[in-house]
């Protein structure tokens, strides 16, 4: 018998783990075929994009090669952008890829599968607001993180450069959304500015000229997160001089920055649009395969979708029922995890035609970095039994341990720690912020 074809699309968070620990377990020893389709052909961990974004993190170091993982672990890579499903003929179908000069890579084809798990994650949700998507930057993707932080370079240069006074909306950037991206960004951009300015480009005064603003349209930022710890995030953002605006919900964008719906503007050279998420478009076609008002897949609490058990979803594209909670399991990088690693034990089941279990999400809590100034979260769960505040030195090792735990799936022990070290070091030989 052929070996049963498992079809992963979307090597994020969830996809890639998945199907690294498949790859090595089941197509090793060859049990199953084990296939992932990304539209890109590298990997980056989302929550580093606004590192990326700010220039305090060198992507190079981070990214990671689809062919390369694919070789070292048993799974074929291919490249491509999902379009569509034949629920019927069991393919995906993915469309064409093209080079930067518009010369054909690889041509539209289709890919069989047994079982299908769809891991697309998810982009920002703008809401319908006018002048988004030409005024505004998102961190979806390593490109726009690069680009923005590209822009932010130029600025700086340009405020350096010029022969006149600096303008009013220059060197003024606007952060729309203040949920963990847009909060840690900001404390992220306080600092990177302070250094590529520190770098020679001494006609700007950082506390003068560089203005932060960030805009929530709930009432207080990190609407998510206890009370007690927007608080204590709000506090320290003010410090820094970030200007937070709450229950301020953004009516447009535009080349001068942006207008709140109570008519007041906000002046801005750089516009990042961090306010919300939804799973990307071609979802809400897949073959009539059932999608909530957000593009999310409606699954089972088995992670298969409810209208075909042969195709599972997983992430922030899945909307999966959180098992003892109201409402869906949130889209985080830790439950993207934790469905991955649910799936790999529930493929051997599968294949072994064995009931599938539900998928149980544990909340470990929420942590929040702002980057060397502080880290701030709250922890939960059996861990420390209930909700504990924690801040600073512990809570900063929390947060990497997240990444960790990501890097651990897709390399084990000896490379991450190896890879550690190796950043440990170049981290003294290069500027601390990148610089171009
Ligand atoms: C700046 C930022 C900071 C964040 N910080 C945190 C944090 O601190 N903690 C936390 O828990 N979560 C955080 N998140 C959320 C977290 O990144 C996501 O919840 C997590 O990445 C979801 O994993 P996923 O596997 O569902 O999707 P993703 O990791 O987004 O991966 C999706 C993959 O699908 C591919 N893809 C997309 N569309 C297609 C298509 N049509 N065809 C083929 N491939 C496709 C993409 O290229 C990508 O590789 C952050 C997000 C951002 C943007």
């Amino acid at each position: 018998m052929p070996p049963h074809r498992i079809v992963i699309v979307g090597g994020g968070a969830g996809g890639l783990e998945l199907a690294t620990r498949l790859g090595d377990g089941l197509g090793r020893r060859r049990l199953a075929e084990v296939t992932l389709i990304d539209k890109a052909r590298a990997h980056l961990w989302k929550p580093l994009l606004h590192e990326v974004a700010a220039g305090s993190m060198d992507l190079g170091h981070h990214e990671l090669d689809y062919l390369a993982q694919a070789h070292w672990h048993h799974f074929r890579y291919r490249v491509g952008r999902l379009i569509g499903l034949d629920r019927a003929r069991r393919e995906v179908r993915v469309a064409a890829v093209l080079d930067e000069a518009g010369i054909e890579v690889t041509p539209e084809r289709s890919f069989g599968y047994d079982t299908l798990v769809i891991a697309v994650g998810s982009v920002s949700n703008d809401f319908g607001t006018p002048g988004v998507a030409d005024f505004a930057t998102a961190l979806d993707t390593p490109e726009e993180a690069k680009r923005f932080h590209r822009r932010l370079v130029d600025a700086c240069i340009r405020a350096h450069a010029q022969a006149g006074p600096i303008r009013p909306e220059q060197l003024r950037i606007a952060i729309v959304g203040a949920g963990a991206t847009g909060v840690e960004l900001a404390a992220e951009l306080h600092r990177t500015t302070r250094e590529l300015v520190a770098y020679g480009l001494d006609r700007i005064d950082p506390e003068r000229d560089v203005h932060i603003h960030v805009i929530e349209a709930a009432e207080r930022i990190l609407p998510a997160l206890p009370e007690r710890l927007s608080r204590g995030v709000e506090e320290l953002l003010r410090s820094l001089a970030v200007e937070v605006h709450s229950g301020a919900r953004v009516a447009e964008v535009n080349a001068h920055g942006l207008r709140l719906a109570d008519g007041r503007k906000i002046s801005a050279e750089l516009v990042v649009w961090a306010a919300g998420v939804k799973a990307p478009e071609v979802l809400a076609h897949l073959d009539g395969l059932e999608c909530n008002r957000i593009n999310q897949l409606v699954v089972r609490p088995t992670l298969e979708t409810t209208r075909d058990p042969n195709v599972f979803a997983l992430g922030d594209c899945a909307a999966c029922p959180w098992l003892g909670r109201e409402g869906n399991v949130p889209p985080r990088a830790q439950a993207a995890h934790q469905q991955a690693s649910h799936l790999v034990r529930m493929f051997r089941y599968r294949l072994a035609r064995k009931p599938l279990r539900p998928f149980r999400y544990r909340d470990f809590g929420s942590l929040v970095s702002l980057g060397k100034y502080s880290t701030i979260g709250n922890l939960m769960g059996a861990l420390v039994g209930g909700s504990v505040r924690v801040e600073g030195t512990f809570a900063r090792f929390m947060y990497l341990s997240l990444y960790k735990m990501h890097e651990l799936a897709l390399h084990g022990y000896a490379k991450v720690a190896l890879d550690t070290l190796a950043r440990l070091i170049t981290r003294r030989t290069e500027p601390v912020v990148k610089l171009h």
